[in-house]
């Protein structure tokens, strides 16, 4: 093997539950997957399927800190369901899909939405509003082996005590088995492969100083400072 000409990045990783670390290779979110949320946006969820994007695989973070990035004056939180893969492939059918998952966790994927929304005008990538650094805070995983395959079940957040969003995992419209598949038919997907679910309908803005408290029955919770 040569050697590199700078050192080598580290791989990122995310921690888990039982003191155990879960090596990321990439991270696809999907879009608009709750109806609600999709009609709070301006979009009409009859007419429109849910799409994916990315963020990286360094900007999930489980440090409990969400530093307010620059360049933003309207960050909103999005509380999703994390799915981690353990394996993968192309072309997996729908029966099979949920075989290839390692575990879940609660996530957030923050989003500068004033630049987001310039990019959708201008009909371009959505990178600078969703992949920026640490926009993916996230709880330790959780094995399936441990809690199943959770397809229905309470998804909110609050900030400071206060309900803002609200909504079960069975109001999904892609739900995680069509979304494996559907993405393995598009990527090969491999093991450390995370997907972001998509969020329930009530993303609003935050300051510094808030206190986020996402909840997903049977999957756990996660508390972090904006800072
Ligand atoms: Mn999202």
């Amino acid at each position: 093997m040569p050697d590199h000409v700078i050192p080598a990045p580290q791989v990122p990783s995310i921690p888990t539950r039982d003191g155990g670390t879960f090596p990321v290779r990439r991270v696809y979110c999907v879009g608009r997957n709750f109806a609600a949320h999709a009609v709070e946006m301006g979009h009409d969820p009859d007419r429109e399927d849910p799409f994916f994007f990315q963020k990286n695989p360094d900007n999930l973070d489980a440090s409990g800190d969400f530093p307010y990035p620059p360049n933003s004056s309207d960050v909103h939180h999005e509380v999703e369901l994390l799915v981690a893969l353990k394996s993968g492939g192309s072309n997996i059918a729908l029966e099979n899909a949920l075989d290839h998952v390692w575990g879940y966790a609660v996530s957030l994927d923050m989003t500068r939405r004033d630049l987001q929304g310039q990019m959708k005008k201008a009909g371009r990538p959505w990178e600078i509003g969703k992949a920026f650094e640490r926009s993916g805070p996230v709880a330790p995983l959780v094995p399936a082996a441990d809690i199943g395959h959770p397809d229905q079940g309470r998804i909110a957040l609050n900030v400071n005590g206060e309900p803002r969003q609200e909504g079960d995992l069975n109001q999904m419209i892609w739900k995680v088995p069509e979304m494996i598949a559907y993405l393995s038919e598009y990527f090969t997907l491999a093991p450390g492969d995370v997907i972001m679910s998509g969020t329930p309908a009530g993303v609003a803005a935050v300051v510094r100083g808030d206190v986020m408290e996402a909840t997903i029955e049977g999957v756990g919770s996660l508390r972090v400072k904006v800072t």
